[in-house]
């Protein structure tokens, strides 16, 4: 049997559902369709099974919403009555004929842009004369707007993170003598052992592999006096439902750094905390980005900033709003975003210093605290 939440949890996804509906009268949106990926959570608590069997949340303008879900995954879904109905169908029913019944008479249809194009295809095939659109557009600006509680979920994930980037600091994990896929390992573990219930990624780049933003963690043993670079962050399961991202990257040393290497960090470090300090309310999210690159710039480093600032994070990784040239959003109280800039020399080192900002009335709150140094570990 569906278990029954009491208290504030449907309120809060009540209230959730009534200004995605305001976001879709505004837009002209009839009805909106969720399925796998971060907008389910985030509006009813429940995070569909991304497997061939299709779960979907139909949200009418103006009908009860319903989650269409797979029989044998009814006993998962925690059911707010007060917010959705549900409609579990079994293995010789198809789901896109119980979809389409519910869209009924709209004419425009938004669907979340994580869904598969199996059930999108199939939907059009069904749905003869709906317009499809993303429903990001009316979700992302809503959810890149935190409340309350979803700030504090973002302040326990990264401070969570923190304390492992101190650890780091602290040479309290090994690394000389290892391989960057056994460390990649360990802050996993040590991701799950801090709060988290997934995690998300843990990049660890040795020496010249610093230098690849994206490197993947591989057989590569650090060695001594070498740059290592570590990104890493995971989910954190809320009250709610939903869970919410941290993300930090910090770079230590393994030996005495070179001069080269102090002067390269002291351009990142400022480049950094400039950008930190641009995030006003009102200011464009451009103007972050270029608090941090016209300092790498000024450096004649600007060639080896080839990524933009920041990405906007919550139940995912990266959503709304983007740190980069062209985004001319402003940010406004509730934004959460990363600052990350880097700069990669190619064959030789790199390095990126990334912390999670939210922005305030009183000016932009950085929610990672972990020390900013290129701290040397005799580990
Ligand atoms: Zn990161
Ligand atoms: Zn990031």
């Amino acid at each position: 049997m569906p278990r029954r939440v009491a208290g504030s949890l449907p309120r809060m996804h009540q209230d959730r559902l009534g200004r995605v509906r305001a976001a879709m009268e505004a837009r002209g949106i009839d009805v909106c369709l969720l399925s796998v990926g971060p907008d389910l959570p985030w509006l009813v608590g429940y995070e569909a099974m991304p497997l061939e069997r299709l779960t979907m949340l139909v949200v009418p303008l103006h009908d009860r919403a319903t989650l269409v879900v797979p029989k044998l995954e009814v006993p998962r879904v925690r059911h707010d009555t007060e917010v959705f109905d549900l409609r579990g169908w079994g293995e010789t029913e198809n789901p896109v004929d119980i979809v389409a019944e519910l869209v009924g008479g709209a004419s425009t249809a938004a669907i979340g842009n994580r869904t598969w194009s199996q059930f999108l295809v199939e939907l059009q095939r069904r749905l003869h004369g709906v317009a499809f659109s993303n429903a990001s557009e009316v979700l992302g600006p809503l959810r890149a707007v935190k409340e309350p509680a979803e700030l504090d979920m973002l302040r326990t994930a990264a401070a969570a993170v923190d304390r492992i980037a101190s650890e780091l600091q602290a040479g309290d994990i090994a690394l000389i003598g290892r391989t960057e896929a056994e460390v990649s390992a360990e802050l996993g573990r040590r991701i799950l052992a801090a709060g988290h219930h997934r995690v998300n990624f843990a990049i660890v780049a040795a020496g010249e592999n610093a230098a690849s933003p994206h490197h993947e963690p591989g057989s590569r043993v650090i060695g001594r006096n070498e740059v290592v670079l570590c990104d890493f962050g995971g989910t954190m399961l809320s009250a709610s439902g939903a869970g919410y991202c941290s993300d930090i990257t910090r770079c230590v040393v393994t030996g005495e750094p070179s001069a080269e290497m102090l002067e390269v960090y002291a351009v990142l470090d400022e480049a950094q905390r400039s950008a930190v300090a641009a995030g006003s309310v009102g200011a464009t999210c451009e103007s972050v980005d270029a608090a941090a690159r016209s300092i790498i710039e000024s450096a004649g480093l600007g060639e080896w900033f080839m990524h933009r600032t920041g990405h906007g994070i919550g139940v995912e990784e990266h959503e709304d709003p983007y740190i980069v040239a062209g985004n001319t959003h402003r940010l406004e109280v509730g934004n959460v975003y990363s600052v990350e800039p880097g700069i990669y020399l190619p064959g030789r080192f790199g390095f990126r210093l990334e912390d999670i900002v939210a922005t305030s009335a009183s000016g932009p709150e950085a929610l990672n605290r972990a020390n900013h140094s290129l701290v040397v570990v005799d580990a």
